[in-house]
Formats: structure tokens, sequence, C-alpha cells
């Protein structure tokens, strides 16, 4: 039994913990959790938890069901909601077939194949995202449009307001997780937050984020509110984006970086910025899963809308951002399209994917595009070569159908099941009748 291993049963044992809760996550991105009494952990260290398979959302075919659950001590963590005393912890899992190899199915594998991919070319990924979210009334009916929970803007403080108590009170508890926080702020949109989380590998990180969700509904539940990283819950108001800063390191040195170039970006980078342009349409239906992401990409509130880079440009869909980097370490870039009902384990691996196909094949990165890429005619765009991103989910999944790197990234089950049920998904929204049409067409038809 190695370190990790002695020391999670140590802990358990001194902090009189009552249930160890393992954790993975399905193809959609939805956090499933097996609690398990601390005598059976060693056991679980050893032979791994065995579950159904073909009960979880992408996971395998009725016959060929059975998976076990291997938990990672390195992401040992006590539950700060939960007791203090005979309190629960958690730990992630890799899942894996009962020969012991890795399940085709599992997002954190597809991650960790990407991140070895990258390790082959000498490369650590970083990523930090921005995860903007919604807090809402308690008081959800559906059908019907939710309530914020203030009125409040961009920045805005309000000394004794509902959501800056409502950000202490995660941050201290992601904290207690062993999650670092950078910065917090009230976003545009009434009710809508922001935290930003300290970069780290993006194994690490897609982690952190399925953390992070928990740990953000449980606050809001625990205070009378609703949490929502739903990508648009509003038609008025802007939608909630997970942009993510990312970078490759090489060994300690950060392969961004470069002193001599005018924007302090390496050849590395530019490449690999071309490389997420090149197949940043490809990628969408993945960073951008829901037929509801596609109504935040859809003009205006910030979001992106076609294929372009730029510096101080919030239209674009990879943002170099403006001040140059201080420290080598801080060079990086910003990708705009990624939303927060994202699978964080797949958008960080196609994202990886598109980039390090930019680096591999020594992509030309396009001019930057000063300009506002939202005012221009569509004209203008194709003038300078500025494609669209998908404008819907059935469009996505279309020509994502076609794409090596998803297939191959995904690797051909997920990539399989993504497709079906992404097209199902359409094909149940394609056919409802919405409100905007009883609103505008019912009156005059
Ligand atoms: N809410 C915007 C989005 O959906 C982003 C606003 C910002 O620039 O932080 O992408
Ligand atoms: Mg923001
Ligand atoms: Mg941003």
């Amino acid at each position: 039994m190695d370190k990790q291993m002695e020391f999670v049963l140590r802990t358990i044992e001194e902090r009189d913990v009552r249930f160890v809760r393992l954790w993975f996550t399905d193809v959609l991105g939805f956090l499933k959790s097996v609690a398990i009494a601390p005598a059976e952990l060693e056991g679980a260290f050893n032979e791994g938890i065995g579950f159904d398979g073909s009960a979880i959302e992408g996971f395998a075919r009725i016959q060929e069901a059975d998976m076990v659950a291997h938990p990672d001590p390195s992401t040992f963590q006590l539950l700060p909601w939960r007791d203090q005393v005979q309190g629960t912890a958690r730990m992630f899992c890799d899942i894996r077939l009962p020969d012991g190899s890795p399940s085709y199915a599992d997002p954190r594998f597809v991650l960790k194949r990407a991140l070895d991919k990258a390790a082959d070319q000498g490369f650590t990924f970083y990523t930090h995202p921005e995860i903007e979210f919604f807090l809402l009334e308690n008081t959800i009916v559906p059908g019907q449009p939710p309530t914020p929970v203030d009125s409040s803007g961009y920045f805005d403080h309000t000394p004794h307001g509902t959501s800056s108590d409502f950000r202490r009170r995660a941050i201290t508890m992601l904290e207690q997780m062993g999650i670092s926080v950078e910065f917090s702020h009230h976003e545009h949109a009434p009710g809508q937050q922001e935290i930003d989380l300290r970069y780290a590998d993006a194994l690490t990180m897609a982690d952190n984020i399925m953390t992070f969700r928990v740990v953000i509904k449980e606050v809001a539940m625990a205070e009378g509110m609703r949490a929502s990283f739903m990508p648009k819950p509003f038609t008025e108001h802007a939608g909630s984006g997970m942009h993510t800063h990312v970078s490759l390191f090489e060994g300690d040195s950060n392969a961004f970086y470069d002193a001599s170039d005018e924007y302090h970006l390496s050849t590395t980078a530019r490449q690999f910025i071309a490389g997420v342009l090149h197949h940043g349409a490809e990628i969408s239906a993945v960073t951008n899963q829901w037929v509801n992401s596609y109504k935040r990409l859809a003009g205006g509130g910030e979001a992106p809308t076609h294929i372009s880079w730029g510096r101080n440009n919030r239209s674009a869909l990879v943002r170099v951002p403006m001040y140059k980097p201080s420290k080598s370490s801080s060079a990086r870039v910003e990708i705009r399209s990624i939303d927060s009902a994202a699978n964080p384990y797949l958008a960080y691996a196609v994202v990886l994917s598109a980039g390090l196909a930019g680096i591999q094949q020594q992509m030309e990165l396009p001019e930057e595009t000063a300009e506002d890429v939202w005012s221009m005619t569509e004209r203008e765009r194709r003038a300078l070569g500025i494609g669209s991103l998908p404008r819907n989910l059935d469009e996505a999944v279309r020509i994502m159908e076609g794409s090596e790197l998803v297939a191959e990234t995904l690797g051909e089950h997920v990539f399989d099941y993504f497709l079906r049920n992404k097209r199902t998904e359409f094909e149940s929204y394609r056919s409802q009748v919405t409100p905007w049409e009883l609103n505008s067409l019912l009156p005059v038809l």
C-alpha cells in the first residue's frame, strides 16, 4: 500500500470519519457518488468498488456493465458542510474494467490520455477558470423564468448583500477543501457571480471544478437560495461562461512566454492558439454541450460568436490578456467559449488536443482582430477570414461528427455516445413550441 493510501486510512481513523464518498463523473458532466463505510476502504484501494456501468450516462452497454471505481488517494478531502465529528470525506475515482484496464468511458481517463500526449511532447497543461453562475430565489417553477436574488451589477459592492456573504462562505469552504480562489466578484447580470480559481494542472482543476459546483450548490441551499450553472437562464441578461486561461509548461518554464516577442508570446503559444482556432468549430459541441449553450453564444453578453483572436478584445474566441506578464510564469491565453455547464474533463481534453495539433503541425496564427467582431457585417468578417462558431447544438454536432481530432481525443465510445445523446437532445428541443413563437406569432397569425 502506498504512502498516500496509508495517510488516508490514518486520517480517517484519527478524525473518526463515518462515511467515505467515492466520486466520479459521467459523460455529460454530472457527478456520481457512492458512500462506503471506512472499514471497506482498504478493500477499495486494493480491488476497487464494483458498480453497474450500464446505469450511468454514457458508461456501458448492458452486456458489458461491470465497472470498478478505484479511489485516487491524492484527492482525499473532508467535506466541510458535513458534521465535523463523525464526518464525511471524499475521493475522486478512476474507473476501470474488471480486467484492470482503464474504462474507455471515464471522462477523467479521457483527460489523462490527452495529458499523457502532452507529456510525450514535454508539456504540462495548466488551467485557471473564471467560473460564472447565478444565485436564484429558491422558488423555481418549471417553465417559468427564475428570479435572481439581487439586482446588482458588475463589481458592485453591497455592504450587507446576500451575494457577498454568499461568496465569502463559499470561498472559505473551497479553501478548506484545498481549492485556492484568486478573485471573486458580482458579474454583470442580476444575481450573477464569478469566482476564479488559482491555476493548477488540468486534471486537478477538472476535479476542482466538479467540487466547486457541489460546494456552490450546497452553500446556496444552506442559505435558502438556488445556484445554477445553466449557460443562459435569462433571455435579457448575459449568460454564464467558464473562460479558461491556459498555458503549457516545459518543466519549470512557461512555454508560452517569449520576452523578445512584441506580445511576449512564444511561437509555441501562437501555434497553440492557431490550433484552437482551426478546430474551434469542431470542439464546440464539447465546450458548449447543451441546446441552451448556444443562446449564450448568440451575440452580446461578452460571449464569443466567431472564430478570432485578439488582445483587448472581448468579442474574440481566444484572448491574450493585454497587460504584459511581469513574470514569465503568468503568460497565458484565455479561451472564452467554454461555458459553466461543460464537462470540464472533456472540455479541457479537446482544447488541449486542438492546441497540441497546432504545435505539431506548426500552424500559422492568422492576423489578430483588433475590432469588435460582433459589430462587423458578415461580409467584413468573410473578407478577414473570420468563421462562425456553430449557431446551435445541431450545427455543432454535425461539425463534430466529421472531426478526427475530437474522435481521437474522446475515444470511439465517448465520441459515439456523445453524438447520439446530443442528437436526441436537439430532436426533443426542435419540436417544442416556444414562448417566443406564442408571443410573436400567435397575435398576428
Ligand atoms: N458572461 C460572459 C460570458 O458568458 C463573460 C463576461 C466576462 O467577460 O467576464 O462569456
Ligand atoms: Mg466574467
Ligand atoms: Mg474572462
